[in-house]
């Protein structure tokens, strides 16, 4: 019995420790993820439950290390954001997802492309400036760029992160609260915060066929955005009958791995013509 301890024990400290190794290094390589042009954009397409049409994206970041291969947001968001990088990172994505938004533009296409914002973002008093350059750089149509910031990052300074809203939403660029559900937000901010759609948190969704309670929140949700004139957005729409219920309610969007699993950003609309979309 104490050797089986001792394993376990010993094999639970050999993995904490791992991934406090991995994290470190990790965090020393991010510094040069950039100009060593490791960093890549993908995308996930959104469709709208009234058309059954393709009606946007979603930019999601990935980073292409060159030996722990293909990384998730998850793991290393959070330690740019502790590192001071964040802004690096999110300049880096506005100046691709602009580009590519403006091709799409330029081929003809309609597609809103969307963009993931950070807590520490919004609290950047130089973000909208750049935006503002960006579109004055590329000339991109406003309706075809979003923002997408989480209710936590929103919450974790309201006052502040007002002011940024306001200036980017005076550019008439579209914004949608991430992740709904999951923070702690107030419906006075869902009121007087300048945002056009809420992001139901997939964490709802996934398990609405499932679980009652889950079902009752999604249900709420789409009727408190509705009652507040905002557009309602599903994310983690897995599979049929998760699309049916949300239908059956009037949900307004979906997003998920029924629709479309994320691609690499430039072969979206390649994947959009084959696709049953
Ligand atoms: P998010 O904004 O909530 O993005 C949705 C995440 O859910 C994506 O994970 C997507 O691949 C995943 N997903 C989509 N459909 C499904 C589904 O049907 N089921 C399940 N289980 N998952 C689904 P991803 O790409 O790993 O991104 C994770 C998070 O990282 C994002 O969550 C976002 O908070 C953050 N992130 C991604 N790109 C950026 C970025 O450019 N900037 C910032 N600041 N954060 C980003
Ligand atoms: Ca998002
Ligand atoms: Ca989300
Ligand atoms: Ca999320």
């Amino acid at each position: 019995h104490a050797k089986r301890t001792a394993a376990g024990h010993a094999l639970y400290a050999g993995s904490l420790d791992q991934d406090c190794t991995r994290r470190l290094a990790l965090m020393g390589d991010l510094h040069r993820a950039i100009a060593n042009d490791e960093l890549r954009l993908y995308c996930q397409p959104k469709v709208a439950f009234g058309s059954g049409r393709i009606c946007g994206a979603e930019a999601l970041l990935r980073w292409q290390h060159p030996r722990a291969g293909l990384i998730a947001p998850d793991e290393f968001i959070k330690l740019a954001e502790r590192a001071g990088l964040i802004r690096s990172l999110t300049r880096w994505v506005l100046e691709a997802a602009f580009r590519q938004a403006y091709a799409w533009q330029a081929a003809g296409q309609h597609r809103p492309l969307s963009i993931n914002l950070s807590a520490q973002d919004l609290h950047d008093p130089a973000l909208a400036d750049r935006v503002r350059g960006l579109f004055a750089t590329w000339g991109n149509r406003p309706e075809l760029i979003q923002f997408e910031l989480t209710e936590s990052a929103l919450m974790d300074d309201p006052e502040g992160a007002r002011e940024t809203l306001a200036q980017l939403k005076r550019m008439d660029v579209q914004l949608f609260i991430d992740d709904y559900g999951t923070g702690y937000s107030s419906l006075r901010y869902l009121q007087t915060l300048p945002v056009d759609a809420i992001k139901i948190d997939q964490s709802f969704v996934a398990d609405m066929v499932a679980n009652e309670d889950s079902a009752t929140i999604v249900r709420s949700t789409i009727e408190l955005g509705h009652n507040l004139d905002l557009s309602v957005v599903a994310e983690g729409v897995e599979n049929q009958a998760i699309w049916d219920r949300l239908s059956a309610l009037g949900c307004d969007t979906a997003q998920g791995f029924f629709v479309g699993m994320p691609v690499r950003i430039e072969s979206l609309a390649e994947w959009e013509m084959q696709s049953r979309w």
